[in-house]
């Protein structure tokens, strides 16, 4: 049988114009987080990413003084699982102590997560998308993080909140809102069990949309009946 080959006359040495030169801290997406790469640690069943704060954070904000870089410390986060392998951030950050007055801060890592979080806005968002839109169960956002399910469960209905119902215009374009159930979503039996939802459920409800058109008049008995937004 015949084989066919292609011969591609392009020098190996040369980069294309289209790729960039391999990059960790930004193909996991930490530059959005005003962090950088230091160094990974690889195991088949999780990563540890060694990372540093990129902005230096040495202006006292109580007296505008100058701070003397102190000391480290440690900040652990979990990120977006790559590949589906638990990723954790451990975070070094550096201690400063103003000349002037003698207070003592951290560089601040308000881009990378809220003040006590243990995940990273990155990993809050892909779970409140892999729980929102692609049905994942706490439970395996938690394993695929690994955190506990109580941490799991409480960042995401904290981000739930923040990022959709607090949202002042997230009604803006809706015409229908339904409400289905974890459970046995879009069924007669869903709609009977909808009663166990709690905050996942509502945070949901902004989701489940459907275009322009005439609405079900709405009743409490099937799942499949919408009410007006
Ligand atoms: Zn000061």
């Amino acid at each position: 049988m015949e084989v066919l080959t292609l011969t591609i006359q392009k020098d190996l040495d040369v980069l294309d114009a289209t790729f960039a030169a391999p990059d960790l801290t930004t193909f996991c997406r930490l530059d959005e987080l005003g962090l950088v790469v230091l160094g990974q640690h690889l195991q088949p069943d999780r990563a540890v990413l060694a990372c540093r704060v990129v902005e230096p954070d040495r202006w006292c904000r109580e007296c505008g003084c100058e701070g003397r870089a102190r000391d480290t410390v440690s900040r652990r986060l979990a990120h977006e699982p790559l590949g589906w392998r638990p990723t954790t951030l451990l975070i070094t950050i550096r201690r400063y102590k103003c000349t002037g007055c003698g207070r003592v801060w951290r560089q601040d890592t308000s881009r990378a997560a809220e003040p006590r979080a243990k995940l990273s806005r990155t990993a809050l968002r892909w779970a409140l998308v892999g729980l929102v839109c692609q049905h994942l169960t706490v439970a395996r956002l938690a394993e695929a993080l690994a955190v506990s399910w109580t941490t799991a469960n409480d960042a995401v209905l904290a981000e739930g909140q923040r990022v959709l119902i607090k949202d002042p215009d997230r009604f803006d374009g809706v015409k229908v809102i339904g409400v289905a159930s974890p459970a046995t979503p879009w069924t007669a039996a869903g709609a009977a069990s909808s009663r166990t939802c709690t905050g996942t459920a509502a945070a949901r409800t902004t989701l489940f949309t459907a275009p322009a058109g005439p609405c079900t008049p709405a009743t409490t008995s099937s799942p499949s009946a919408n009410t007006s937004a």
